[in-house]
């Protein structure tokens, strides 16, 4: 249908490529609590982040903020995020809504 083709396909974040974008900006790959190497990439439905939200001085709260990819240490669980709006090289685009 006309209006399903024209509807924005889903991104995710491919792995190999933030992985060197991660490497071009001297990111480094130790975990900070536990000075460990190795990331999960948490994907939820071929979709890879999280949307931080963020409050003003008059106590609302907005759930429109940031869009980060979060990635947690394999070894401890630390979680760390990285504004997606520097990693936008690294979306693909998941045709079926699904990652492979
Ligand atoms: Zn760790």
């Amino acid at each position: 249908m006309a209006d399903d083709a024209q509807q924005a396909l889903p991104k995710m974040v491919d792995s190999g490529k933030l992985a060197e974008a991660f490497r071009l900006k001297g990111v480094k790959p130790n975990c900070p609590s536990c000075d460990k190497v190795g990331w999960d990439l948490r994907t939820g439905g071929g979709i890879t982040g999280v949307t931080l939200s963020f409050g003003d001085t008059e106590g609302n709260t907005y759930m429109y903020g940031h869009s980060a990819i979060c990635l947690v240490c394999k070894n401890c669980g630390f979680m760390k995020l990285h504004a997606l709006e520097f990693y936008g090289d690294c979306l693909i685009e998941v045709p079926d809504g699904q990652p492979d």
